[in-house]
């Protein structure tokens, strides 16, 4: 007679797994481009892994501009 116990743990492994690897591939895709979008310098690996499409610079002039805009 099959273990009930085991058959459950072996599916929670292969849901786990299956999981994970939808993670890993769902960060791959948010990652952002190499280049910044608006002057197309690089942009550092660690930077585009949260999803940045903006260098520095360019990141922080964006959100000059929007801090302007929002005291109108
Ligand atoms: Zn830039």
């Amino acid at each position: 007679m099959a273990d009930e116990a085991d058959i459950a743990s072996d599916y929670n492994e292969l849901m786990i797994s299956r999981a994970l690897g939808r993670i890993r591939r769902d960060t791959s895709i948010k990652a952002g481009p190499k280049l910044c979008g608006d002057c197309e310098e690089a942009i550092p690996e660690a930077r585009r892994k949260l999803g940045f499409k903006l260098c520095v610079q360019c990141a922080e002039e964006t959100e000059r501009r929007n801090s302007l805009f929002a005291n109108y």
